[in-house]
């Protein structure tokens, strides 16, 4: 039975990645400790859905990024949890203006805007994104599109520093058994209370206190492991929030990433040769490119990707503009047959959902340092954890366990135990 310590020595504050990372640094330490989250559900932005379609899919991440540094493929693979363990080539085909196109010009356009805009900042250069893309060429749709997707904001909003600072190994490797499964198997044991919002944090002498719609908890540290946007928003309060750590909320903020998931009664794709299609068909000069991955790991589903303000503006206008646009695309790709064929249709809703509102974190351009400012204590007991505060695996699943491991190693420190002896230290 999971025992809830009465007067815990640290409570962590959302049941994420970071916060599971966190908890079990404490557990392993032997510190009393709760995990409080305000959903019915653990995991936040890592949430592996079998029920809506009948089939497997995440509604937020899905890949292991930069795989060979990742702690928590490491930890798959500890628990036997299943994964696409090699990496595809020759894996992506674009359908546009009406046709399937192979060509190296797309391969050569998107993906070297992809690296010069890392690279850039890797030089010193913290400009837009925005500036280093030809919008004449007639990938820019693309490029663009993958920017959102990579970023989850617009060109325009991108720092070149920030992207540079990101420490990509180039090895993707999507999760069979599901990434937020993975996740809600590593909180197991872990002493989490759902249905508990946090509203507002104060640092008083020696005690935390937690202000929470179900009463105030009172500990000697806290770890805050919410979404950066309930910060940035003030709907998660901190007394005494020192300004420059309220400035990089807002030099830093979430961007918006949506999915669309279609099932059918069977494989539709089978005499297609790759697994991840972009679809842009400009049908009309509104119309956006929009990617697929075509039955992952052979389940007869159909995921679409949409991010940056387009992804936010069709979450706002509702399920049914979201399904109609993603099955208009595929028909147009695939031959109007396939409507037939579709069972059930669902989509997410991470930029409305009141606990989350939004995707992950990118630094505007001129601030690609802002993060930095994530890591600082405040008032000396209260440590902040997320995908928003690591310095090089930012906007990621395994960066914001990595915070949360080294938030609970400061709040060790901080409540003068001795730490857990790993050595376990951030990226400056
Ligand atoms: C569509 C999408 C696709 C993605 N794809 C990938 C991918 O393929 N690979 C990858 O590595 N990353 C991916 N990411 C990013 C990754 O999912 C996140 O960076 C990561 O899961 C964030 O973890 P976290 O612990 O920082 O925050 P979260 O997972 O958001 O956890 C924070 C928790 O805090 C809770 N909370 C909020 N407010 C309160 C409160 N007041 N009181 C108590 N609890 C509160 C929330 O409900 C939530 O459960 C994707 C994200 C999205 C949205």
């Amino acid at each position: 039975m999971i025992q809830y310590p009465l007067n815990p020595d640290v409570v962590i504050i959302g049941a994420g990645a970071a916060g599971i990372g966190a908890g079990r640094a404490l557990a392993k330490a032997k510190i009393p400790f709760i995990i409080i989250e305000a959903k019915d559900r653990i995991g936040g932005r890592a949430f592996t859905d079998t029920t809506s379609l009948g089939h497997l899919w995440d509604h937020g991440c899905h890949w292991f990024h930069s795989a060979d540094k990742n702690v928590l493929r490491n930890l798959a693979e500890e628990v036997g949890h299943k994964y696409r363990s090699e990496p595809r080539t020759g894996v992506m085909r674009a359908f546009m203006d009406g046709q399937w196109k192979n060509d190296r010009l797309r391969e050569d356009f998107v993906w070297g805007v992809l690296g010069d805009v890392a690279e850039a900042g890797r030089d010193g250069r913290d400009i837009p994104a925005a500036a280093l893309l030809d919008q004449n060429h007639p990938w820019y749709p693309m490029a663009k599109h993958w920017l959102a997707l990579m970023y989850s904001v617009e060109p325009e909003e991108i720092s070149t520093r920030d992207a540079g600072n990101y420490d990509d190994t180039g090895l993707n490797l999507p999760v069979e058994d599901g990434y937020g499964a993975l996740i809600a198997r590593l909180a197991a044991g872990l002493p989490i209370r759902t249905s508990i919002a946090a509203t507002r944090i104060s640092a008083r002498g020696k005690e935390v206190l937690v202000e929470t719609n179900h009463g105030t908890i009172t500990a000697k540290a806290a770890i805050v492991a919410t979404p950066a946007r309930m910060l940035e928003t003030g709907r998660l309060g901190i007394d005494g929030l020192p300004s420059e750590i309220a400035q990089a909320f807002a030099d830093a903020p979430m961007g918006y990433y949506e999915k669309i998931a279609v099932a059918f009664d069977g494989k539709v794709f089978d005499g297609f040769d790759v697994p991840y299609a972009d679809i842009f068909d400009p049908v009309a000069a509104t119309t956006h490119p929009l990617n697929f991955e075509l039955h992952p790991f052979g389940r007869p589903i159909a995921v679409t990707h949409i991010a940056g303000n387009f992804a936010r503006d069709m979450e706002r206008e509702g399920e049914a503009g979201m399904i109609d646009f993603a099955v208009s695309a595929l028909v147009r790709a695939f031959g109007s047959d396939l409507r037939k064929r579709i069972k059930k249709a669902t989509t997410t809703h991470w930029s409305s959902d009141i606990f989350i509102n939004g995707a992950y974190s990118c630094a505007r351009p001129g601030k690609g340092a802002a993060r930095k400012a994530f890591a600082a204590p405040i008032q000396e007991r209260i440590f902040l954890a997320g995908e928003h505060v690591h310095p090089t695996f930012q906007a990621t699943a395994h960066g914001a366990f990595e915070t949360g491991l080294f938030a609970a190693e400061k709040a060790i420190m901080a409540l003068g135990h001795m730490t857990t002896g790993a050595k376990r230290t951030l990226p400056a």
